[in-house]
């Protein structure tokens, strides 16, 4: 049966507190765990991705993977799969280029756009969700994180 919890709703008011709550899950996450990123474009979804990478350790700079759609860091503490689909034509794509080598692997998956390959994501992963709210100023964001799958 599927099974979604939320966790926690957090806000933040600068790309600075997006980025250490980014990085706070990239110390705490295991082997094989699964982060799948939603928002609109400019949201901040490659900023927490950032702190994610400094969480895991890894040196250098994380940018957006857009037009290789994987980029994997192997110099962290584990490795590091980060995936944007923003520009996927269908899953089929996914398949072609390994990601279930890196959903069911020893390393860290986060998925930037995921909601555009909902039908081929396992059964458990980690959701986070980064909003706007422009009545709050323009850089305000509310980011609620959702366990999928059985806890
Ligand atoms: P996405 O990957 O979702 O398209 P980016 O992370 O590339 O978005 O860009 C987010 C932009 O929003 C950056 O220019 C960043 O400086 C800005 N920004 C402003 N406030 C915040 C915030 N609270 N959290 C994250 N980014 C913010
Ligand atoms: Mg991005």
């Amino acid at each position: 049966m599927a099974m979604s919890t939320m966790i926690k709703t957090i806000e933040t008011y600068n790309p600075e507190e997006t980025r250490a709550l980014g990085e706070r899950i990239g110390r705490e996450a295991g082997p094989g765990q699964v982060y799948t990123l939603i928002g609109d474009l400019g949201v901040g979804k490659t900023v927490f991705t950032q702190g994610v990478a400094v969480g895991l350790c890894i040196p250098g700079p994380v940018n957006s993977p857009t037009f290789t759609i994987l980029q994997v860091y192997e110099e962290g503490r584990l490795p590091f799969y980060h995936f944007d689909v923003y520009r996927i034509a269908d899953v089929e794509e996914m398949e072609e280029i390994g990601c279930e080598d890196c959903f069911y692997g020893q390393g860290v998956c986060l998925i930037e756009w995921a909601d555009r390959i909902r039908d081929i994501l396992p059964e458990r992963y980690t959701e986070i969700v980064i909003e706007k709210d422009l009545q709050r100023g323009p850089d305000y964001r509310r980011i609620t994180v959702t366990q999928e799958g059985r806890l």
